[in-house]
């Protein structure tokens, strides 16, 4: 385990920053030494330079020699994106004894120099930067890694034709997957569309064997006709509480047999979400789910419970709804 000899928060503050140059990605629009200019003197810095190259070996190694000669306890590289290289220089830093997270990265590359026409103001927003940098790091704290049991288990919020490709990926990848959607069924907008752009092909061609998919998927567990009430926790721990809104029907009995919506005087009217193969409407996603099962307004079942209408020949023991499963979390 690394031993992190000068990590004290109680003790000096004592910051290292160092200036990339990138070759010319930054020195040519940003002029490093300036950069310099504007932090060395603030609370705290003791030493700042600008390098060519920082990530190169030599680069970190001029961190790790300056840390040990000068007793740094914060390290500031102004460079290219955390995202580059945030964890190379976390590990420089922590080769050389200091606790990892006692290091800043301003982006002076991507956010800067790459986007940036006027060396002039360039060089100004990057000191800038770099100046936040410096005043943030003295607020660092000694950070411990440590690992922490999660669950493979992943939800995706909304069964558009993103969320299901997602789904399904993450399925196949052997992660449990929670799918919800607040409509009655999945495929979104894409179940509007004719055609797809670019290449023309049947939307519905391309939507359907993927709902199927999501359907009969040991690893995808679907929650159609469902909103999100809240989520909390973080990451590898969140919980999240779902709210199945009200189908009235007993979607364990069910069969889709359709008896129910014929019967019905005030059965929904289909809204847009209806999918068409030669003009001939083949699902409308208002009533059927992708589990084939039907959904009921209040209205409607409690008129046909209550014998005002009259109930159809052929309705299947379904129908006998548990008016009970309501709303449920
Ligand atoms: S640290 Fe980033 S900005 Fe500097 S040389 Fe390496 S890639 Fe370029
Ligand atoms: S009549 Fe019953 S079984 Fe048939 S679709 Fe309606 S709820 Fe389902």
């Amino acid at each position: 385990m690394t031993q992190h000899v000068h990590g004290s928060t109680n003790g000096e503050i004592r910051i290292g920053v160092y200036v990339c140059h990138c070759g010319t990605n930054i020195a040519k629009m940003v002029d490093p030494h300036k950069v310099v200019e504007a932090v060395k003197d603030m609370p705290g810095v003791v030493i700042a330079t600008q390098y060519r190259f920082m990530c190169s070996d030599p680069g970190q190694e001029l961190i790790r020699k300056d840390i040990e000669e000068h007793k740094l306890n914060r390290i500031v590289v102004a460079a290219c994106s955390p995202l580059m290289h945030e964890g190379t220089f976390r590990k420089a830093v922590e080769a050389a004894g200091l606790n990892r997270y006692f290091f800043e990265m301003a982006n002076i590359r991507e956010q800067v120099s790459w986007v940036s026409e006027d060396p002039r103001t360039a060089t100004h927003k990057a000191g800038q930067l770099t100046r936040a940098a410096v005043a943030r790091v003295r607020f660092h704290e000694e950070l411990e890694m440590r690992r922490v049991p999660i669950k493979k288990a992943v939800m995706v919020i909304g069964g558009g034709i993103a969320g299901i490709e997602s789904a399904l990926q993450m399925a196949d990848a052997g992660f449990q997957v929670y799918l919800v959607e607040r409509e009655a069924t999945i495929g979104g907008h894409m179940a509007k569309f004719d055609k797809t752009f670019p290449t023309l092909d049947c939307a519905a061609c391309i939507l359907t064997p993927k709902m199927v998919s999501v359907g009969k998927h040991p690893n995808i567990t679907l929650l159609t006709w469902a909103d999100i009430e809240s989520v909390s926790g973080s990451i590898g721990n969140f919980k999240v509480k779902v709210k199945s809104k009200a189908r009235y029907v007993d979607t364990s009995k069910c069969n889709s047999c359709g008896a129910c919506f014929e019967a019905c005087i005030s059965r929904p009217t289909p809204e847009y979400r209806r999918m068409t193969l030669g003009g001939r409407v083949f699902r409308e996603g208002r009533m059927l789910d992708v589990r084939d099962k039907y959904i009921l307004g209040p209205k409607h079942d409690l008129t046909i419970l209550t014998g005002a209408q009259p109930m159809p020949e052929n309705v299947p023991a379904a129908m006998e709804v548990d008016i009970e499963e309501g709303a449920e979390l």
